[in-house]
């Protein structure tokens, strides 16, 4: 399962430099798969040129969080970083996007380029 952000956020920033998967951007900010991911290699067998194209943002005026690339921090920490320093608690489980922790580690191992 993702985590996401509600609208409580209060925009301080503190979650985004401790997503180990680059998932989460200031609104009004474009993102990309390759961000902060092995995936802007192009000798990395996973690497597609959908990767290196800028998205739209999800979000105008919060932060949020991509889905596709929240792995709710499976295979980094046990729990997920940004629901443990957000001073609002307003990162809760994103219940559109619920995946398995083995999908989550398939999906790290996708990011990061370790098979
Ligand atoms: Fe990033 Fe972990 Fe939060 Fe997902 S749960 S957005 S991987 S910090
Ligand atoms: Fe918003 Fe919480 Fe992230 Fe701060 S830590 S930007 S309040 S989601």
């Amino acid at each position: 399962m993702s985590i996401k952000i509600t609208e409580e956020c209060i925009n301080c920033g503190a979650c985004e430099p401790e997503c180990p998967n680059h998932a989460i951007y200031e609104g009004g900010k474009k993102w990309r798969m390759s961000d902060g991911t092995t995936l802007h290699d192009k000798k990395n067998p996973h690497f597609f040129m959908n990767d290196i194209i800028e998205n739209p943002p999800k979000k105008k005026d919060i932060y949020f969080i991509v889905s596709e690339k929240c792995t709710e921090c499976v295979g980094f920490y046990n729990k997920p970083q940004c629901v443990i320093i957000c001073p609002v608690q307003c990162c809760v489980p994103d219940n559109d996007n619920i995946e398995t922790k083995e999908e989550l580690f398939i999906k790290k191992n996708l990011l990061h380029g370790i098979n």
